[in-house]
């Protein structure tokens, strides 16, 4: 499985965004946008004028990193959500955050979603009963999402169990700490969904 490699900090200083790709960290003064938001690379002073395409690159590198998918995947992703009925680009990052991996990190399991990926492509998750170690597996209304009984007295999921508890969690999801499950209760409406987004740029980007 083909994935991002290099250091991820330096994708929230190329993007001018804290994208909340490594747990704990992102909320300490270690955090390195925190420490220098420009972007990494020479010449980092320089000013440029960035044009039409370049914001709406941008953005779509933005969404697209976020949630750690590749770029064919991206692709594929926005062929579907402009099939479907309503906004594409509400229809793609409804896609999006309905990834097994996002729900994992949405429901408190994991600190950020490359942790919730990694937990879930090592097997420790079932949706409905069945064991998944698909991140990309797209949860559906009503599904039920729980850690494995096998793995429940391992000590990320006691810190997750802990987390889970203060976890800001969105109301299209619903978390029983004590039982590390979580249900799916609904599609997330715009309102629930990253507000530092303009997914209408993305739209444009592969609209050209
Ligand atoms: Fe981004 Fe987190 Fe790194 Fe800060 S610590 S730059 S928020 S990944």
């Amino acid at each position: 499985m083909a994935r991002y490699t290099d250091a991820v900090c330096r994708i929230c200083r190329r993007e001018g965004l804290k994208l909340f790709l490594k747990g704990t960290r992102c909320y300490t003064k270690k955090c390195s946008f925190e420490r220098r938001s420009t972007p990494p690379g020479m010449n980092t002073q320089r000013r440029r004028k960035v044009s039409e395409y370049g914001l709406q690159m941008r953005e779509k590198q933005k969404v697209r990193k976020s949630y750690s998918v590749l770029e064919r995947q991206f692709r594929n992703y926005f062929d579907k959500a402009d099939q479907r009925k309503g906004m594409t680009g509400e229809n793609l990052l409804r896609m999006l955050e309905m990834r097994l991996d996002n729900v994992v990190y949405r429901m408190g399991f994991a600190l950020s979603r490359p942790q919730a990926r990694q937990l879930v492509s090592h097997g420790h998750f079932t949706v409905n009963g069945v064991p998944t170690n698909i991140p990309s597996f797209g949860t559906k209304v009503g599904d039920r999402v729980e850690v494995r009984e096998s793995r429940r007295a391992r000590d990320v999921f006691q810190v997750g169990a802990e987390h889970m508890k203060s976890a800001q969690v969105p109301g299209w999801v619903s978390v029983e700490p004590a039982k590390l499950a979580g249900s799916v209760l609904s599609e997330p409406a715009r309102d629930q969904m990253p507000v530092e987004f303009n997914e209408q740029l993305v739209v444009e980007y592969y609209s050209r």
